[in-house]
């Protein structure tokens, strides 16, 4: 069996990719290469270079290609973009994934595994987050991400096609090879900024808001290794193989970080004093986002392997000093 991974040149979109090629499975890869990068492809992958938003341009994938399932990543996935530019995240994360659905179901392709988010809960009002507390995201990507997730329930409903929508909380990390890692133009995200200190690209790492509800009043988040997101790819592709129903799984360690603790962990790691100023909050960040993942335990039997942040913060590192400037330097 084929499987065809869109957005196969982004960050966890290339992870997976890597992992399902050492599981042995045939890749196919589309991607616009709008924010990902041919550097991150597999080579032992085929890639064809388009956009999901152009119907033809998957038809003929379908007909040129035997897919058995697909695995959705192409998709606009900053919080703070999506509250500047929030058409472009209805026209690539939602238009984009009717053109999708509309292309799957036309050529009987009845099974895919897609990236959501923690942004889908919004401010939670438990911890940890279950699947079945209520969404109301606080931002657009979170919104859009919701709307991508019924989307398929309906279409699911209607067309028989079954799908598995994994949650993703903060992904973080690079492959364990240094080959791939994370490489985002302009990057927001706070593991690779912490790095850009000792990488000589950045004076401090900036903290946003330390007058949280939290013991040292920066946000709590749950780091999870991208290759162990990657692993709960492959074993969803085999739960829909298995003939089991749509689901809808999140991925976390259960476990929470603050900024500061994040900050001394890269410390250690680096060995670099890496200073931190404190400044204003970010528009919609809640203060603690912890995931319980009992379920994707229990259902996908999923294990995450690289749990500990000072590994994560490792393999980020050892990704980030090597390419100080991304796919476009070595
Ligand atoms: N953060 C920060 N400084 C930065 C970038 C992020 O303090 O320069 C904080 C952010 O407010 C959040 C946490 O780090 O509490 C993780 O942010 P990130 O953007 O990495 O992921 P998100 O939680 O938004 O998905």
């Amino acid at each position: 069996m084929t499987i065809l991974v869109l957005g196969g040149a982004g960050y966890i979109g290339s992870h997976t990719v890597y992992e399902l090629i050492d599981a042995g499975e045939d890749v196919v890869i589309a991607d616009n290469l709008q924010t990902g990068y041919m550097g991150a492809v597999h080579p032992k992958a085929r890639f064809y270079k388009g956009d999901i938003r152009d119907e033809q341009f998957l038809d003929n994938l379908f007909n040129k290609e035997k897919i058995g399932a697909v695995i959705h990543f192409a998709a606009n996935s900053l919080v703070g973009e999506s509250m500047i530019d929030p058409l472009k995240y209805y026209d690539n994360n939602i238009y984009g994934t009717m053109v999708l659905l509309k292309s799957m179901v036309k050529n009987g392709i009845d099974k895919i595994v897609f990236s959501s988010t923690a942004a889908t809960y919004g401010e939670p009002e438990n911890t940890p987050i279950l699947e079945t507390d209520k969404t109301e995201p606080t931002n657009t990507y979170g919104e859009t991400k919701l709307s991508m997730e019924k989307m398929f329930k309906w279409v699911s409903k209607v067309h028989g096609l079954r799908y598995v929508s994994l949650r993703y909380f903060n992904a973080c990390g690079a492959h364990i090879s240094g080959k791939i890692g994370e490489a985002h133009i302009p990057e927001t995200h706070l593991i690779p900024l912490i790095l850009q200190v000792p990488n000589g690209q950045r004076e401090f790492i900036g903290i946003f808001g330390d007058d949280y509800n939290t013991p040292d009043g920066t946000c709590i988040r749950d780091y999870i290794h991208v290759t162990d997101l990657a692993q709960a790819h492959i074993l969803a592709v085999k739960y829909l193989n298995d003939g089991h129903e749509s689901n809808i799984f999140n991925l976390g360690n259960g476990v929470g970080f603050s900024v500061k603790e994040v900050i001394e962990v890269a410390r250690k790691v680096t060995g670099h004093a890496i200073p931190a100023r404190v400044s204003e909050r970010r528009a919609g960040d809640p203060a603690v986002l912890i995931a319980s993942s009992d379920k994707a335990k229990k259902i996908l039997d999923w294990k995450p392997e690289h749990a500990s942040l000072e590994e994560i913060i490792e393999t980020a590192w050892n990704w980030h000093k090597n390419h100080p400037r991304g796919y476009s330097s070595k």
